[in-house]
């Protein structure tokens, strides 16, 4: 499978703390284990040129990892657009943590995508909530991270066709941390953890997840269904 992971990799540049971390960059790290796992894994950044990006890299892409923050108007538009037709033509796309505020999600949902949020090395507990789920194959009920940035409700997303996970917070918030969604023909799946100041994707229960959500994501079934003007199946009577 062709995995595309897409990283603004800004934090990676400005804080050594991130850099410490994630030596590779957060793209790096996620490259790292899903090419482990047997991907065919390309990276792409913001400050490339065109972030990165090209059609035919898009057109060949099963799988699409998004991670961003900082600098979400500095996508090109014309990079959002194409990236929406992509999902609505089979693509899979998974959005990571501060992702729920970059321009494709936020076009792919249709509201805010606005949330709650706290830094303050909050426990969270993500709770399991479709145990039947393939993206949480291989887990038990909850995965427990020491520290992480905390996402509270309310979290401004359609409702999920399929709620997997809900998180917990030493603080006290839920939130609604692993949802699925189809748009078109292509899947969306958005996964909360992933604070840029934790090592949040060197877990192996995170990576299990990853892992697992980009086999689902693929879209294997690719019969084009026909729009348009249609020619009757059987003879029509005239009527009146
Ligand atoms: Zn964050």
């Amino acid at each position: 499978m062709k995995v595309l992971v897409w990283n603004e990799n800004r934090h990676e540049q400005k804080n050594p703390k991130v850099s410490e971390i994630y030596p590779e960059g957060i793209h790096g790290a996620i490259k790292s284990f899903l090419t482990e796992a047997g991907h065919e894994v390309t990276t792409a950044t913001l400050d490339e040129e065109n972030h990165g990006l090209s059609d035919h890299l898009l057109n060949q892409t099963d799988v699409l990892i998004w991670w961003g923050h900082l600098a979400h108007d500095e996508v090109k538009d014309e990079w959002v657009e194409k990236i929406q037709q992509r999902v609505l033509d089979g693509m899979g796309l998974l959005v990571l943590h501060s992702g729920h505020f970059s321009k494709i999600f936020k076009k792919l949902m249709g509201t805010s995508c606005d949330l709650k949020w706290r830094e303050a090395d909050d426990k969270e507990r993500l709770w399991v909530i479709d145990p039947t789920h393939p993206i949480v194959s291989g887990l038990g009920s909850y995965i427990e991270l020491e520290k992480e940035e905390m996402y509270g409700e309310h979290f401004d997303i359609p409702a999920p066709d399929e709620l997997v996970f809900v998180s917990w917070f030493e603080g006290g918030e839920v939130f609604r941390s692993g949802a699925t969604y189809k748009r078109g023909r292509g899947k969306v799946f958005y996964f909360r953890p992933g604070h840029e100041t934790y090592p949040t994707y060197h877990n192996k229960e995170i990576q299990t997840v990853i892992k697992n959500a980009v086999q689902w994501l693929n879209v294997t079934d690719t019969n084009q269904p026909t729009y348009g003007n249609s020619e009757p199946l059987e003879s029509i009577s005239k009527k009146g």
